[in-house]
């Protein structure tokens, strides 16, 4: 009998685990990825970022930073489209202005690429997931545009490097720009998963601008 009820019990938590595969990766709730209480408690980020550069949570929270890990190498793009609704919900007054900016035509989402062998081994990039769960908060005022920006040569991770200028120029010239026709004037918004020097972002901005779109912030999960 005993073993009976064992068995009912293993059967259902596995059919639990298959209906509801997630476990909050806080405080282990079945069922959700990230639950409510655990994103309230989520330190948000007090560093300041660059100028139009705006960050959500604070990295070094351990629970933001296990997100972002478990984004990147634990196979969960689901993860990513839940963290991109949280930006679009927290910068919701950036966006009333940027729309206002842009009067109409439709706000321009730009993914920060991965290099292609980095998006082979993961499956997919990660700030592109980030930009689908952000746009779907709002798909009306939004497009997504992952044929601008592309990476050109496999640049040593920035988080590899400790030094702020050997970052900057790590970045540089790793961008390049295409098919700039279709974001003259425009309003761009960047997406990255973490920011730290803002030096990615920045690269990408300087490139738009110089291609003419006429306003471009960034948004990223953490700082
Ligand atoms: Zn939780």
């Amino acid at each position: 009998m005993e073993k009976a009820i064992y068995n009912i019990k293993s059967l259902i938590n596995s059919l639990l685990s298959l209906l509801f595969p997630s476990k909050c990766l806080g405080c282990e709730k079945r069922g959700i990825i990230l639950c409510e209480s655990c994103i309230d408690n989520f330190k948000l980020a007090e560093r300041p970022t660059e100028e139009r550069i705006l960050s959500l949570y604070d990295y070094r929270d351990p629970i933001v930073k296990k997100a972002i890990w478990q984004l990147k190498y634990y196979h969960s793009p689901y993860l990513g489209r839940v963290l991109g609704k949280l930006i679009y919900d927290s910068f919701l007054e950036e966006i009333n202005s940027l729309q206002m900016f842009s009067a109409g035509s439709p706000i321009l989402v730009v993914p920060v690429p991965i290099s292609h062998s980095k998006n082979k081994k993961r499956g997919y990039n990660q700030s592109e997931v980030i930009a689908k769960g952000f746009i779907s908060a709002n798909p009306n005022i939004f497009k997504i545009k992952k044929d601008i920006i592309y990476k050109k040569m496999n640049t040593i991770p920035q988080a590899r490097i400790e030094n702020r200028l050997k970052r900057l120029k790590n970045v540089k010239d790793s961008f390049i720009i295409k098919n700039s026709e279709a974001i003259k004037n425009k309003t761009v918004i960047v997406i990255d998963d973490v920011t730290t020097t803002g030096g990615t972002l920045l690269e990408i901005m300087k490139l738009l601008k110089k291609s003419g779109a006429k306003k471009i912030v960034g948004f990223t999960i953490a700082h």
